[in-house]
């Protein structure tokens, strides 16, 4: 294993001391990130260091830039689907961990596997993120099992999960092999904090989560077990989010320079209140970060790594997703449960609901978006986006550092806007409430006619017809 150690914490902490750039750095640093092409690490820390609100808006017009140029108005929609939330680990901010004796816990079985991802068809989702607690009960010949019987789990109308994602502990390489042997798509762990010395008071000695540089060089020995199509973030609220993002950038360098490419999704959770876990109320984030920083710092790692997805959860409220869709999240989870059992309505977990009102949930955290699926896509029409549960590149095998190559020259909207199209009329077709059905097809009729290639338009509308007809599953 190469380069073990990435993060230099002084390096890092040493490029924000006073270094706000002048109007014209700014101006150099935003027309350059007009080209498409990512900045580096100097000029993100300039950028984080930026105060002032007309600056500030500056950056977030970039990200729109951005952001339109190459994915246009389409959003990626996903669900998790939380198998177990027993932990051996005691990171204070989590509502899993060992020592919170309010949570009920529970490892799902096979069974209830299937009933969960039956719950997530019949509302319409393509796309499932596994994700559990750190156990023994929960390796990973467990979620070998987990992951066949989610993706063999077919609804009344033959829909099944087309790509599941997984959200895991560190892993050996063996381990990491056999998840890749079950056609896994993004690998996703987060550091929670890059800051090696603030990581150790979150995370208490004793416990396999202490060890720092296991969880930082976790992706590598996924690359080295086969898994090339990574997933990174952290936890915002432990430590100054400035440097964070210069870490995460650092990962990415890494990544790409150790692999050849570096992380198909950054993912952006805040702390959230969880039951019985006191670190997480408001008043206890140690670094708690502004909505309007939030928004920044979602517009920097866009601008700064153009073609890295852009990942965020029901963790936030509608009003401040759907700011943050505008200025560079590509993919959101809707109509997420997070304890395991969560979408069932016969188990006796209820779905989790704010902090003060919650009872014995058995939840990770605290939601703050409780809309159904087909209320976020209604706004989602409203506002102009394309829903897209499209599976298709890593289907046809554009994944990793193909498909970096392909997203590099703009050819994303090409393929991805047609596909997206494609599952917004499955859903439309399969899953949808008449009103939103009736305005989904509207703006359907209005994007195929924005495809300038007459080649082109001709094939979106065969195939739109054809997935009206009763095909499905139809992609480029
Ligand atoms: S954050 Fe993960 S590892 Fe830590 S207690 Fe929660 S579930 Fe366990």
């Amino acid at each position: 294993m190469r380069n073990q150690n990435f993060i230099d914490r002084d390096k890092l902490y040493g490029m924000l001391d006073n270094n706000a750039p002048t109007e014209s750095q700014l101006n150099d640093i935003l027309n350059k990130a007009r080209k498409l092409k990512g900045l580096n690490l100097e000029d993100v820390a300039k950028l984080l260091c930026v105060e002032n609100e007309a600056d500030i808006q500056k950056i977030l017009d970039t990200a729109e830039y951005c952001k339109d140029e190459i994915y246009g108005r389409r959003l990626v929609l996903f669900a998790p689907i939380y198998t177990g939330n027993a932990c051996v680990n005691n990171c204070v901010y989590c509502g899993f961990r060992r020592d919170n004796k309010a949570l009920k816990r529970k490892i799902l079985t096979l069974d209830e596997i299937e009933t969960e991802t039956l719950h997530l068809l019949r509302m319409g989702h393509k796309r499932a993120l596994l994700i559990c607690g750190e156990s023994p009960r929960n390796d990973a010949n467990y979620m070998v099992e987990a992951i066949r019987r989610c993706y063999a789990a077919k609804d009344e109308k033959g829909s099944t999960i087309r790509r599941i994602n997984v959200e895991l502990a560190p892993m050996s390489v063996e381990d990491y092999a056999k998840l890749k042997a079950e056609r896994i798509g993004t690998y996703v762990c987060f550091q929670e904090t890059y800051d090696p010395v603030e990581y150790a008071k979150f995370h208490p000695a004793g416990t396999p989560k202490a060890d720092y540089l296991y969880r930082l060089t976790c992706m590598d020995r996924a690359q080295e077990g086969g898994i090339n199509d990574v997933g990174i973030g952290v936890l915002f609220g432990l430590v100054d989010y400035r440097f964070e993002i210069l870490a995460l950038m650092e990962h990415a360098r890494h990544l790409e320079e150790d692999y050849g490419c570096g992380p198909h999704t950054v993912s952006f959770p805040r702390i959230e209140p969880a039951e019985g876990t006191p670190f997480s109320l408001p008043e206890n984030i140690p670094h708690p970060v502004s909505d309007k920083d939030f928004m920044k710092i979602i517009a920097i790692i866009r601008i700064a790594m153009p073609y890295t997805g852009i990942i965020i959860s029901t963790r936030e409220r509608p009003e401040m997703r759907d700011k943050l869709v505008k200025y560079g999240v590509s993919q959101i989870s809707a109509a997420s449960e997070t304890n395991p059992g969560g979408y069932n309505e016969e188990t006796d977990n209820t779905a989790a609901k704010p902090y003060e009102k919650t009872g014995t949930t058995g939840a990770q955290f605290t939601l703050g978006d409780h809309r159904s699926l087909d209320e976020v896509i209604s706004m989602m029409i409203d506002g102009g986006y394309i829903p897209s549960f499209c599976t298709g590149c890593y289907r046809k095998g554009r994944v990793g550092a193909d498909f970096m190559d392909l997203a590099k020259p703009g050819l994303i909207k090409e393929f991805c806007k047609p596909n997206a199209m494609f599952t917004f009329r499955e859903y439309l077709e399969d899953y949808a409430s008449p009103a939103t059905k009736e305005k989904g097809l509207r703006l359907l009729k209005q994007l195929t006619e924005t495809f300038s290639k007459e080649d082109l338009k001709k094939r979106v509308e065969g195939n739109l017809c054809k997935i009206g007809e009763g095909e499905r599953d139809l992609y480029f």
